[in-house]
């Protein structure tokens, strides 16, 4: 073989991929992955803190890769966001979650109705098709009215929050509950934020797990307490262990959800822990 000089030999190993050339094989392998079936959602029980029942679940992308097994949205939904593919995602993740929560709610009829949340991405929320989509979706799934509600973040708000004030009330008013995620993680306030019209704010995991724990319970109970004056639901996220659930109790919090009441799981646990598992 011709032998190269020095660093340039480097270049040649199969084992050097740039981040570019990994980028286009996975938004490749990506693009094909919704057909190949190996697109699928997982679901994370949203707990009632006064008596730890569940009240609902967060559903979540992940993507069953046929050699590296299940991956986190973290490993690609930047690329599908960049992509443009994170439409079609959130799309099936709708309709997926959608029909997930009618099953469960003709299964277990309770009062108030088990909820299910679904995130949407930036870019879906910019289309015109959106508020179509869900209304749609909705139609055909039969779910208890605010039931299915949609997560969207704060910075997706701000960036143009005439167009999403207008899409909001829109979304309302079908009858699909809203989530304000991730709060704090932006620049916003939750009294500016007020004039949208969201019935429930999720806390960031950031607040519930900081760096630094000092200064917690100062923050969480005056986010709480805000939230509460704007007749929010209240949601913390990252409650990984028993002490997080207890103090946000303590501290007014209605509902959690993190690792203390379970992981994203598939649609088997959740109906265990449902209580509606059908023996096989
Ligand atoms: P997110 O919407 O903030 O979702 C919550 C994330 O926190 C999930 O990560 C969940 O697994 C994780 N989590 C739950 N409990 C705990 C806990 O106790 N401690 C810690 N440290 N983390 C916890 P996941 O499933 O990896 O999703 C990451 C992000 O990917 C989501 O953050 C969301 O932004 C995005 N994502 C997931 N599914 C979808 C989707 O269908 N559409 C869109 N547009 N984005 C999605
Ligand atoms: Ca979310
Ligand atoms: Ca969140
Ligand atoms: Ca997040």
């Amino acid at each position: 073989a011709k032998r190269l000089g020095g660093d340039h030999i480097e270049i040649f190993k199969p084992t050097m991929r740039t981040a570019r050339t990994d980028h286009l094989l996975v938004e490749g392998e990506l693009r094909r992955a919704l057909e190949r079936d190996e697109i699928q959602l997982v679901y994370q029980p949203v707990v009632r803190l006064e008596d730890r029942t569940i009240a609902g679940f967060e559903a979540l992308l992940r993507w069953n890769h046929s050699r590296y097994g299940r991956r986190p949205p973290a490993e690609f939904i930047s690329i599908a966001e960049e992509t443009g593919l994170i439409v079609d995602f959130g799309q099936f993740a709708l309709e997926r979650a959608a029909r997930q929560l009618s099953l469960w709610q003709r299964r277990l009829p309770v009062d108030p109705p088990l909820f299910m949340t679904v995130n949407v991405s930036a870019k879906q929320f910019v289309r015109q098709d959106l508020v179509q989509d869900v209304k749609s979706v909705i139609s055909r799934a039969l779910v208890a009215h605010n039931s299915l509600k949609l997560e969207i973040t704060e910075s997706v708000v701000m960036e143009n929050p005439e167009h999403a004030e207008r899409i909001l009330e829109k979304l309302r008013d079908l009858g699909v509950g809203l989530a304000l995620d991730d709060f704090g993680t932006g620049h916003s306030s939750l009294a500016y934020l007020q004039r949208f019209p969201f019935d429930t704010l999720k806390i960031d995991k950031s607040f519930v797990r900081p760096q630094a724990r000092g200064q917690r319970s100062a923050l969480l109970r005056s986010i709480i307490q805000m939230g509460k004056d704007l007749e929010l639901d209240i949601v913390a996220e990252g409650a990984e262990t028993d002490s997080d659930a207890v103090e946000l109790f303590h501290l007014g919090c209605p509902y959690a959800q993190g690792y203390a009441f379970g992981e994203p799981m598939n649609v088997e646990q959740a109906e265990r822990l449902l209580g509606i598992a059908t023996e096989t």
